[in-house]
């Protein structure tokens, strides 16, 4: 349905344009209200008893591309009620609309506010001039001020975790809802007793994900005595991963032997032996699952019962038979492959014809042995010798063995179980916690052990603090855009708002 644009679908709400007129380069709207009546600010009592006009000038949002004035034709009016001191009062218009002694539209102001919020103070002042939004940095900064935090429902489960006003000088606390995925609030510093007097006000406050240095968790234990305290999963992990880089790197030489020795790149695999590969990780998985049995006292009797596996199936993973990544198998191309390799070399490399030419003398296997053979002799003679014998950095290792399995590719598959297979003291020193104790990560361990409880909850519970860093991530980005201005209030103001 379509309907004529009326000039007061221009104004804000509850206004009529009276008249319009161009001054120069801002658009002047004279408007008036529709109301009969006003409510005196007193008392409250509705007055229709008109006193005088006055003019009242705001700013509106800019209208194509000019600035816009609004000229509020304004009225006093007479308080009739007899107990009230005053007797006069000024028009008053919807709080939403324009605020009393506004010098701008709550519209524009709206937007005043999302702009300091999202770009802070000079940097939103000369956006808001290209939008053709006269605003100064300073009216920026206090709108943001003015419209202030919002408040935040009460949280179950917070982390709270420490960021650097400055590095190495001054710090702060950050405190956010894990469920709602919101920072709720800002403290000045890192003390255990600020931390703790905020917690105690939120006693409904149930898991506290915080990190494994002492003073918040002693905060928490303090102000909320039957939350569940969480250590913090990403600290533990990367204070994890460097211990296990650690170890890595000592085996650096012992590392480079191993897969200097099995290098395979996976792209030369074919298909029959990649499906052999994948079977080589289920088997690995189920070998990993038959020692870890044995290791906790189950007989091999009871092994068989509770997997399934074969009793004979058992005893060879338990003696270390059932560990070579493809099991030894004849191809079918076997005996033809020096004749194979003879024609490759004199130029004959189409596979269909190689394949045609082998069953001629007798070779009963199908064409795409033959295929398959020629594309991975291509490749190979396209790879470059030297990228199939890089060694990946320790760094690179480290994190190859400690990512779950699903991630990797084939190459860094390959490259694993090639380690594994060799350096078995570095498959005990993956970091995990219960395992560690006894292998190169020991004094890693040994920490994590004094702070059991919050530490098997990280494992147990799916919350963690690695929200709140993501938190503080985008904290340094507000931070660093307010220049030298970032006073709590304001910074927390721009960091929630913006939430
Ligand atoms: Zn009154």
């Amino acid at each position: 349905m379509q309907q004529t644009l009326r000039p007061s679908a221009l104004v804000p709400r509850g206004f009529v344009v009276e008249s319009a007129v161009c001054d120069g380069a801002t658009t002047l709207i004279t408007v008036r209200h529709t109301s009969k009546a006003s409510a005196c600010p007193g008392c409250g009592t509705s007055s229709e008893r008109i006193h005088s006009r006055y003019l009242r000038r705001v700013t509106d949002l800019p209208m194509a591309g000019r600035p816009v004035r609004l000229v509020v034709v304004a009225r006093r009016f007479h308080c009739g009620a007899v107990l009230c001191g005053r007797r006069i009062f000024t028009e008053r218009f919807d709080g939403g609309v324009l605020a009393p002694w506004a010098r701008r539209t709550a519209r524009v102001d709206y937007v005043v506010h999302h702009l300091g919020l999202a770009l802070g103070g000079r940097p939103a002042a000369s956006f808001a001039q290209r939008l053709m939004l006269p605003v100064s940095n300073d009216t920026l900064l206090r709108v943001v001020r003015r419209r202030g935090r919002p408040s935040f429902p009460p949280p179950t489960v917070v982390g709270i975790d420490d960021w650097a006003w400055r590095r190495n000088q001054r710090y702060g606390t950050i405190i956010c809802d894990l469920e709602r995925r919101k920072t709720i609030t800002l403290l000045p510093d890192r003390e255990p007793a600020t931390a703790q007097a905020w917690l105690s006000g939120q006693p409904q406050i149930s898991v506290v994900a915080r990190d494994r240095g002492g003073g918040y968790a002693l905060a928490a234990a303090r102000a909320l005595p039957n939350a569940t305290q969480v250590a913090d999963r990403w600290h533990l992990m990367e204070n994890a991963s460097r211990a296990f880089l650690d170890a890595v790197r000592k085996s650096m030489r012992q590392i480079r032997a191993a897969i200097g020795a099995t290098t395979i790149n996976p792209s030369l695999l074919t298909a029959a032996e990649r499906i052999q590969y994948e079977g080589y990780l289920r088997r690995e998985e189920a070998n990993a699952a038959v020692l870890g049995m044995a290791k906790d006292g189950a007989s091999i009797k009871e092994i068989v019962r509770r997997t399934g596996h074969s009793r004979g199936l058992v005893r060879n993973v338990l003696r270390g038979r059932r560990s070579d990544v493809f099991r030894a198998r004849e191809s079918s191309l076997e005996p033809h492959l020096p004749w194979l390799d003879a024609q490759w070399a004199a130029g004959h490399r189409n596979g269909a014809e190689l394949w045609r030419r082998l069953k001629m003398q007798g070779f009963r296997g199908s064409l795409r042995v033959v295929t398959e053979w020629a594309t991975r002799r291509r490749q190979a003679e396209k790879a470059d010798a030297q990228s199939l014998q890089r060694i990946p950095s320790a760094r690179t290792i480290a994190r190859l063995m400690t990512i779950s399995r699903d991630t990797l590719s084939k190459s860094e598959t390959v490259t694993v179980a090639a380690i594994e297979h060799r350096l078995p003291l570095l498959v005990e020193a993956r970091p995990w916690i219960e395992r560690a104790r006894a292998s190169l990560v020991a004094s890693f361990a040994t920490g994590v052990i004094k702070d059991k409880a919050a530490v098997s909850a990280a494992i147990a519970l799916r919350w963690s603090n690695g929200q709140t860093e993501g938190q503080i991530t985008k904290l340094k980005l507000v931070k660093r855009q307010m220049y030298g201005r970032g006073k709590l209030d304001l910074l927390q103001a721009r960091l929630l708002g913006a939430n």
